[in-house]
């Protein structure tokens, strides 16, 4: 393997830490404690996974947190009424909706039924389009994450080519945006590819940091890579595999073992952009928490 890896799991211990400082200061100086309020709604076993890793997280660093469970049949205008009453608790700082929600539920509306200022999830339109514009907001966790990731590796995205292959919106467009904006940590050259890329290959191979988010195990292989460029795997795929305990094992969207011969840094998985989540998530948490004090 030639390249270095890009430790995902020491950066955002880092993070934490800051965290847990500013949190603490919060605490002693101003008598208040961030507080974060899951809705998982059903029972959704990957969901509650995610919840039950988040809940930790935010016991780890002293936090205050509830989570609602409304029942998998809930309808669209009982999870408004309970988001209302999040929006309106002066203890809850942030409230996070775990998606996917089930399918009589209009997502889109719940999404925006959270107050902006407490969407520690950066979905609300709002936070997303004071993104694009540049200005400052609640930024979504996985892409802040990939951007803490690149910058405190010692991959500062300015001036360099950024291939996104993804254009979701909770990876791909918002990770975009960031790192094209006229700002430190960002200011790349930023091409975002998808299913209508005629030639996938083609366009990575011009990339100085390669940022894969398809949601297919193994597409981006070393051979699509430039020598010496930077990729950041987004992608959470479990695969068959009759060696691993429970017969199945996680992967990225990058093939590993090809690409690290080619890149110079590559984040692992699991061990890069996972644990950068949920660190982004306490943060964003705690800039709620300061952004409901300063405006008492
Ligand atoms: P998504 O909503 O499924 O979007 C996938 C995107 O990839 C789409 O834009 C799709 O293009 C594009 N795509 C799929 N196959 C392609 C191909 N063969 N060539 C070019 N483009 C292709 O996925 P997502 O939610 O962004 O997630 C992406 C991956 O990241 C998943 O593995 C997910 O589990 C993982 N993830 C990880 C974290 C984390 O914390 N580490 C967080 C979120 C997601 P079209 O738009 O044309 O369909």
């Amino acid at each position: 393997m030639g390249a270095a890896l890009i430790d995902g799991k020491k950066i955002a211990a880092e993070i934490r830490a800051e965290v847990r400082r500013d949190h603490d200061t919060l605490r002693s100086r101003h008598g208040v404690t961030a507080g974060l309020a899951f809705v998982l709604v059903g029972n959704n076993p990957a969901s509650e996974s995610y919840v039950r890793s988040k809940e930790k997280a935010c016991r780890e660093l002293g936090f205050h947190s509830v989570t609602e469970r409304p029942p998998a049949d809930s309808t669209t205008g009982a999870l408004l009424d309970l988001i209302g009453r999040l929006n309106a608790d002066p203890a809850i700082h942030g409230v996070l909706v775990q998606l996917p929600l089930p399918a009589q539920i209009d997502e889109q509306r719940v999404i925006e039924a959270v107050d902006y200022r407490k969407d520690v999830d950066g979905f609300h339109p709002i936070n997303i389009g004071r993104l694009v514009i540049g200005l400052d907001c609640m930024k979504p966790c996985t892409p802040a994450g990939i951007q803490e990731l690149l910058v405190r590796s010692g991959n500062d995205p300015s001036g360099k080519h950024v291939v996104v292959v993804g254009r979701s919106n909770i990876v791909g467009k918002p990770v975009m945006n960031m790192l094209l904006q006229k700002a430190p940590g960002a200011n790349a050259v930023v091409t975002i590819a998808h299913t209508g890329a005629k030639d996938l290959a083609a366009i990575v191979r011009e990339a100085d940091i390669v940022i894969a988010a398809l949601g297919r195990p193994g597409a981006i292989h070393g051979s699509m890579l430039k020598p010496g460029c930077v990729v950041i795997d987004v992608g959470i795929n479990r695969i068959p595999d009759p060696a691993a305990p429970g017969g199945t094992r996680i992967v990225g969207d990058v093939d590993f073992p090809s690409a690290s011969q080619v890149a110079s840094a590559i984040t692992p998985v699991p061990g890069g952009v996972g644990p950068m989540t949920i660190a982004m998530l306490m943060r964003n948490t705690l800039r709620a928490a300061q952004w409901a004090l300063s405006s008492r």
